[in-house]
């Protein structure tokens, strides 16, 4: 009897051992699978000239931490996003979708009472799939692609949000005077309404850009042992130009005002980035970390920005309206000081933060995981063909290789070699190229939907169709 009592107890050391062996691996293995995953990071700019960066050759506006990203990963010279102006720009990347295919045509009115108003809910985030993969999630700053309270960050598959929901915000919180929706009365009064942190009111003390940039680094602070995806939409440098003494006083050597206070808008950002890198470095994360950095169209003309030896701004498909600031870093997988001269697009940001989270996306994506281009895995080049249409303008630019068929603001479409004639200004006669990426523009629009919403430019008929718009709109 006290044999078997004996071999009872041994069995039982034995089970319990391997037991606890198991769930020591288990936990292993998560651990080890959680730090496959790295962690993302998206800084987006407003309207941020393409050469208003110093990895681009800005001058007068120095950018030494937003650099730092370029330095320490990949700067690329050819990097586009989907469209010229904000809200389908964010469509499009926050989806890995054109915004073509899914009605996103247009800039969108703000329209608290309409879930048709913004990104379609058939549509899904980065941060809705990035959560199958068990990412902490959280959206700082603009939002712009809804404000129905289903199109709201907290619905779209982020876990904290701190921001606004329209296309643009004042800076100085002292103009911050609105407490809720129900009390707005005009497309732009958003731009006033207190900031949300979830789905709460706050009254912010902070400049605009100091705010977003001290809730990015709180963010990472917390989630330091998850794996976490940042999506960081500064407003700046949107209108209205607006700076703090602080930022002003560095650029006292530009003497045309807007210029200045869209430089001091540019170094608020800047030191915001190397706040938010400091601190990756600090938590030991910064290796693990995959930091993006792009605008979301060019620079405007109302906010004295530059984009260099590019063609027009923000709203044109010449390149000064769709080629931005793009820059990626990911120290512990990508080598420094990459230019990579290739098309990429901000379609490309989800397709690869989806690969390297180990997720199937819903739906099908438009860009493609840049990851094994920059570290030699794969040959060839990401994109044969990339495509804008603006719907409103009945306007269309497509890019093959080095040559660009444009029409905008012209009778004809008009052929540019990009690689000799970086400006687009000398107009190529060559019948069978307009053809052949002409016929691959139509074949590509076939696919897309007309718009499923009015849009900012729409907001008369919008008033008259809707004359509630602005009234019995539910507290938040
Ligand atoms: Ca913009």
């Amino acid at each position: 009897m006290r044999k078997i009592k004996y071999l009872f107890v041994v069995v039982f050391i034995l089970v319990a051992c391997t037991t606890k062996e198991k769930r020591k691996n288990s936990e292993l293995v998560k651990l080890e699978d959680n730090i496959s995953k790295p962690n993302i990071i998206i800084i987006l700019t407003d309207d941020q000239g393409y050469g208003d960066v110093g990895f681009n050759g800005c001058k007068d506006i120095p950018t030494p931490n937003i650099d730092r990203i370029a330095t320490n990963g990949v700067k690329f010279t050819n990097g586009y996003v989907t469209y010229a102006v904000c809200g389908p720009s964010r469509a499009g990347l926050i989806t890995g979708r054109y915004q073509d295919r899914f009605g996103f045509c247009r800039n969108p009115l703000f329209a608290p009472k309409d879930v048709n108003m913004g990104l379609p809910l058939t549509e899904q985030t980065i941060a809705e799939e990035l959560k199958g993969a068990d990412y902490q999630t959280m959206a700082i700053g603009k939002w712009h692609l809804g404000a129905h309270e289903q199109l709201r960050p907290l619905n779209r598959g982020f876990d904290e949000f701190f921001g606004f929901l329209t296309g643009g915000h004042n800076y100085f919180p002292e103009d911050l005077v609105f407490n809720d929706l129900s009390e707005l009365n005009g497309q732009w009064d958003p731009y006033r309404t207190k900031l949300l942190r979830n789905n709460s009111r706050i009254d912010e003390k902070e400049y605009l850009t100091d705010a977003l940039s001290r809730e990015a680094v709180s963010f990472v602070e917390k989630n330091k042992s998850n794996p976490f995806f940042l999506y960081l939409a500064f407003n700046a440098p949107h209108t209205p130009l607006q700076a703090t003494d602080k930022y002003l006083e560095r650029f006292n050597h530009i003497k045309d005002k807007n210029r200045k206070t869209y430089a001091a808008m540019v170094s608020a950002v800047d030191d915001g980035v190397g706040k938010l890198l400091d601190r990756l470095e600090a938590l030991g994360v910064e290796k693990n970390t995959l930091v993006f950095f792009l605008s979301d169209n060019g620079g405007a003309k109302n906010n004295s920005s530059d984009n260099g030896e590019l063609r027009d701004g923000k709203s044109s498909l010449y390149e000064g309206g769709i080629r931005v600031p793009f820059a990626l870093q990911w120290p512990g997988k990508i080598s420094k000081g990459i230019i990579y001269e290739e098309p990429v697009i901000s379609l490309d940001i989800a397709a690869t933060a989806m690969e390297l989270a180990q997720v199937t996306p819903k739906n099908e994506l438009d860009g493609i995981n840049l990851i094994p281009f920059l570290t030699n895995k794969r040959n060839g080049i990401p994109h044969q063909k990339l495509f804008w249409r603006k719907y409103d303008d009945q306007s269309m630019a497509i890019r093959h290789g080095n040559m660009k068929l444009v029409q905008y603001k012209t009778p004809d479409k008009v052929l540019y070699n990009l690689k000799e004639d970086k400006g687009e200004t000398i107009a190529l006669k060559d019948s069978i190229s307009h053809n052949l990426l002409f016929n691959s523009y139509k074949e590509w629009n076939a696919k897309n939907s007309d718009p499923n919403f009015l849009g900012l430019i729409h907001g008369k008929k919008y008033d008259s169709l809707y004359p509630g718009r602005w009234k019995e709109v539910e507290k938040y």
